[in-house]
């Protein structure tokens, strides 16, 4: 049950209404599809309002250089791109310090999911496009990894499920679109991206840009919950749905 001084935050909150009429809890519409890129191992789209990630995994294949290598277990290697033409402003291609960071961010997600054990000295490598972006791009990417991961026959202790949560002023809302992220007034916008991995519960990625107290985090927490619940079931499903 809510308390007192959380209905007192929510009715002050300069949030109180979705632009895109969501309740605050509602994900955007979601749509996942496996087996999109017939060259690729395994692959995935995952598409979140107008937010589209596609996700191609190679492997387990040889690593080069030999001195990366590990002799008791293969490894997971995470490339994240934004194509130029994805935002309204164009981006510069090629890598920068954010698609570096969010590779990184994404391997740490998805890493506690498989098992390369069976694989030493090899790699497999998840390559994670977005053709079009209106926030949550990194959450959009785990999902697609992490289908295309299973698609690719990858040895699979579970399955990730991220979601972006965020705090607008007082208001706690799920999957943020880049309006919302971009909320100015009362005390902002907070991005929170989290990840839950299916059988351990466990939460594989949290990040926060903003601010926020622990008794809102914990609520955002809980609600990224939920909703990556709802997104486990959606990729399950489209895992089901695989015609080869
Ligand atoms: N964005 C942009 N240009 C850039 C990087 C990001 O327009 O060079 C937009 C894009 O819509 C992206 C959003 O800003 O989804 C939020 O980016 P952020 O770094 O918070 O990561 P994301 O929410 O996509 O995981």
């Amino acid at each position: 049950m809510r308390g007192f001084t959380d209905k007192m935050a929510e009715e002050k909150s300069k949030y109180t209404k979705r632009a895109d009429g969501r309740k605050f809890d509602e994900l955007r519409k979601v749509e996942a599809k496996v087996g999109i890129i017939p060259e690729a191992d395994g692959s995935a789209m995952y598409k979140s309002g107008d937010t589209i990630a596609i996700a191609s995994v190679f492997g387990p294949r040889t690593l080069h250089p030999q001195h990366m290598q590990n002799p008791e277990t293969g490894i997971l290697r995470v490339n994240y791109d934004m194509m130029s033409f994805s935002v309204y402003e164009r981006k510069r291609p090629g890598p920068n310090r954010r698609s570096q960071e969010i590779s990184k961010v994404t391997e740490w997600a998805l890493a506690p999911c498989v098992d390369l054990s069976e694989f030493p000295n090899s790699v497999v490598d998840v390559f994670i496009e977005i053709p079009q972006a209106d926030a949550g791009t990194r959450v959009a990417g785990i999902n697609a990894a992490a289908m295309a991961l299973a698609h690719a026959g990858i040895p699979m202790k579970e399955l990730a499920s991220a979601v972006a949560v965020g705090k607008l002023d007082k208001t706690i809302v799920v999957d943020l679109s880049k309006e919302e992220e971009d909320f100015e007034e009362g005390e902002g916008a907070t991005d929170i991206p989290v990840c839950f991995l299916s059988r351990s519960k466990k939460l594989s990625l949290l990040q926060l840009d903003g601010k926020i107290s622990t008794e809102e985090l914990n609520k955002a927490i809980e609600l990224g919950k939920k909703a990556c619940e709802e997104i486990n079931k959606i990729q399950t499903k489209a895992l089901k749905e695989i015609k080869e």
